[in-house]
């Protein structure tokens, strides 16, 4: 009798885990979106860790098993190199596999070409950051659900449900971050790589970007750019934890500034807004 109660509730256990809807997101604050909405009934895994830089991440053996599994894939869809690289591979793997792409919806901005960069490569590209404003986040949060939904629709009452607590929670932090910035009279900053063009964008700042997706300075243009700096009064440079700091030191040193750490990847999306809105204020006043 005992042995067969623990039978039962060993079946019991592993069914629960089977049951829950297996999704992977792309980055960090996608699967963000996934968790709020999805709740208990999604098990999400990441792509990108922490740290690492989707413009040229690939992914391990490991992953690549977990995707086999996966019923959805949450893409960025904005051109970041990882999943222009990828993606064929993950659906030649898992035929499965539904794909949501996580932009659709979401008006994206060209890339800003500084004149530090005489001869631009990006002639016509997007600007694929465009995660990091909260009513873009919105977007986001109405395809999560709507790819939710389809792949599980026996869930459908609690994905609308915590969409629209989710929704509210971002217009609010719209307009805390909105009032927040109201104050700051520079609203110019300086940025090593170009993630906060639509956070610029959305709250009327100017984002003065250092590098082009990943590629190192020139002295050249490291020169453009001190310059650039001084005539701003830039006394920061802003940095992402996934790129090397050694060019924006020098450019903080010769500014007589510093550096300070933003995230344009964190998992925790609300605070990292907060976080990173906190820091700008710091520098800019
Ligand atoms: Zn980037």
């Amino acid at each position: 009798m005992l042995l067969l109660l623990a039978l039962f509730l060993n079946g019991c256990v592993q069914q629960n885990e089977t049951t829950k809807l297996q999704v992977v997101a792309s980055i960090e604050p996608l699967s963000y979106f996934v968790k709020r909405i999805g709740g208990t009934h999604v098990d999400v895994s990441v792509m990108v860790p922490p740290g690492g830089n989707p413009h040229s991440y690939e992914p391990t053996p490991r992953q690549m098993v977990r995707l086999g599994k996966a019923a959805l894939f949450i893409k960025v869809g904005s051109g970041v190199e990882f999943e222009l690289d990828w993606m064929h591979r993950f659906l030649s793997l898992n035929r499965k596999l539904k794909v949501l792409n996580a932009v659709e919806g979401v008006r994206l901005l060209p890339i800003k070409s500084e004149e530090i960069h005489e001869e631009s490569h990006h002639h016509g590209r997007n600007d694929p950051h465009y995660w990091l404003s909260p009513s873009n986040g919105i977007v986001i949060a109405k395809n999560v659900e709507h790819a939710l939904i389809l792949a599980d629709p026996a869930h459908k009452n609690d994905y609308v449900k915590n969409r629209i607590q989710l929704v509210d929670e971002l217009q609010s932090l719209n307009r805390e971050i909105q009032r927040k910035l109201t104050a700051v009279t520079n609203r110019r900053f300086l940025v090593f790589h170009p993630a906060w063009g639509y956070y610029a964008a959305a709250f009327g700042l100017e984002q003065i970007a250092v590098e082009e997706e990943g590629k190192s300075l020139t002295p050249r243009q490291m020169q453009r750019v001190i310059n650039k700096a001084k005539e701003n009064h830039i006394k920061v440079v802003f940095v992402s934890p996934q790129f090397s700091r050694a060019q924006a030191e020098t450019i903080a040193r010769e500014i007589s500034g510093v550096t300070r750490s933003v995230d344009p990847l964190a998992g925790d999306y609300q605070e990292n807004l907060r976080r990173a809105t906190t820091t700008f204020i710091e520098s800019m006043q």
